[in-house]
């Protein structure tokens, strides 16, 4: 039963069907039938028709339906993470220690701040009225997301759209559905009523792009590539949606020459390395002062063939494969390529053996390579960090920036004021200094330039899934009002 809607797992009703694989075996996990046009309508239908009573409802009963649903998320905590490590081929280590965690920490956040919606004081602006915030929800949300979090990515759309009054629609990837089934299963048992969640495994093409479109979403949120992204503008455009975008990123990691080597070296192999590198915030340019250059280089190849990979299901394996044959194909062959121009100092090569039958990649360093070639500009999204030299704290800075995307970036270093200097002028969602990729559920997560706008995560998320109505209320009790003078020149004449 590969969609849920209003409150039901249920089949979709013609589509065609697909094997979601595991893929560190290739194993099959379960066979799923695609949503199209019709299983789109029935989930928007039942979105819209529980909408009124939903966003009825007060905050603190908001708040403690999603208080249960954490509770019970947290009781099925394994269940869910042995699910999310098969479907998407992580280490079980991460599902357990990240993904299940970080999405019931969400949960609770959200309980929280479903009380917690902000607006401007009421008060006398013109003298002559009281002007006062309502912040109401949108109305049906239409979310697509992609494979790369399943479950994380569901909990992302879901929870602050229903925190703040909406119901959803949501699309997961059509590879990784089964922990956005399972989420939306949940939030049903804990309370959430039926229509408030829906889920529809379907493709891009024959259920997302209907989403879209469909007259009765009132919003688009999506998470995936650029490339897609710019599709899910036009398509809102149509009927002039709200849209919420969060895309791709290329993150710098920028080490001066005051940084702690050590915590450097250690930073960009975990920064680079977590999710098999499919993190759209992962370190992907590492940028070195020349004096550290070859002694970071030499560091971080050091630790990659360090690093285990394995089964999935092995609590000592450090790195899964990445998502499909397909994908890795991908990234093998931007490597390859990159052989010409740049020097591979470890990796690059697919791993044979027991791990043949999964889509493994060997972590890969690429020193060398110049700022305008392809695995310096273009998302590979898989193990792959690169590495380039920088001569003054300007050039790096502008090697930092010379980049379509802007989600997220990182600047290792001692000095206070330099640290100051990145976090202003680096244009990106979010800058860590010393330390690269850590999240927490009060803090938003969104980009800028080509990665897109709107923020998950935080009360910001609600500037996003809610929407200001100004209310005017006269206070003078005045039949003939001053402003009136601009329709009657002498209104006492009248
Ligand atoms: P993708 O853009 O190929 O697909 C994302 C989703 O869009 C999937 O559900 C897919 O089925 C759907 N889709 C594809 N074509 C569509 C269409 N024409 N109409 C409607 N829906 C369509 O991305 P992906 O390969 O699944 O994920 C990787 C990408 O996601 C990377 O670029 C990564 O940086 C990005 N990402 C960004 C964030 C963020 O927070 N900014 C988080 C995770 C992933």
């Amino acid at each position: 039963m590969s969609q849920f809607i209003n409150g039901q797992r249920c089949a979709a009703v013609a589509g065609p069907t697909d094997v979601v694989r595991d893929p560190s075996n290739g194993a099959a996990v379960a066979e799923v039938t695609l949503a199209e046009a019709a299983d789109v309508d029935a989930a928007v239908r039942a979105a819209r028709a529980a909408f009124p009573a939903w966003s009825g409802t007060t905050p603190a009963e908001r708040s403690g339906v999603l208080h249960t649903f954490a509770g019970l998320l947290a009781d099925r905590a394994e269940e869910i993470a042995q699910l999310e490590s098969r479907i998407a081929g992580k280490p079980i280590r991460l599902a357990r220690e990240f993904d299940v965690p970080g999405t019931i920490d969400n949960t609770a956040f959200f309980a929280g701040a479903a009380r917690n919606l902000e607006g401007k004081a009421t008060g006398e602006y013109s003298g002559d009225h009281t002007s006062s915030i309502r912040r109401e929800a949108i109305g049906v949300v239409g979310s697509i997301s992609p494979w790369n979090y399943p479950l994380q990515m569901a909990a992302w759309k879901i929870l602050p759209a229903i925190a703040a009054g909406n119901t959803i629609v949501l699309k997961p990837a059509e590879i990784t559905p089964l922990t956005s089934l399972l989420f939306a299963e949940i939030a049903g048992e804990a309370g959430v009523p039926a229509g408030v969640v829906n889920v529809l495994t379907g493709t891009g093409a024959d259920c997302g792009s209907v989403l879209l479109r469909h007259p009765e979403v009132d919003m688009v949120s999506f998470t995936g590539s650029t490339r897609v992204g710019r599709t899910v503008l036009e398509a809102a455009a149509t009927t002039a949606k709200r849209v919420h975008l969060e895309l791709g990123g290329k993150a710098p990691f920028v080490v001066f020459d005051d940084a702690d080597l050590e915590a450097a070296i250690h930073g960009a192999v975990a920064g680079s390395l977590i999710n098999s590198g499919q993190d759209c915030t992962a370190a992907t340019r590492a940028i070195v002062h020349r004096s550290r250059y070859a002694e970071f280089v030499a560091g971080v190849a050091d630790l990659f063939a360090a690093v285990r990979l394995g089964p999935t299901d092995d609590p000592a394996t450090d790195l899964g494969p990445v998502i499909s044959m397909a994908h890795r194909d991908k990234i093998a062959g931007m490597v390859d390529r990159s052989r010409s121009y740049a020097r591979v100092v470890t990796g690059g090569t697919v791993p044979g053996g027991d791990l043949a039958a999964g889509s493994y990649y060997a972590p890969t360093l690429i020193a060398d390579a110049d700022p305008t070639s392809e695995v310096v500009r273009d998302e590979i999204f898989g193990p792959v960090l690169t590495a380039m030299p920088f001569d003054s704290d300007s050039e790096a800075i502008t090697l930092a920036n010379d980049t379509p995307y802007g989600l997220a970036a990182s600047a290792w270093t001692r000095d206070v004021y330099r640290a100051l200097r990145a976090t202003r002028e680096i244009r990106s969602g979010c800058v860590w200094i010393n330390d690269h990729v850590p999240i927490i559920s009060e803090m938003p997560h969104g980009g800028m330039k080509e990665s897109g706008f709107g923020k998950d995560m935080s009360t910001y998320s609600f500037d996003d899934y809610t929407v200001v109505k100004h209310v005017m209320y006269d206070i003078t009790g005045v039949a003939a009002k001053p402003w009136h003078r601009t329709i009657f020149a002498n209104p006492e004449a009248r």
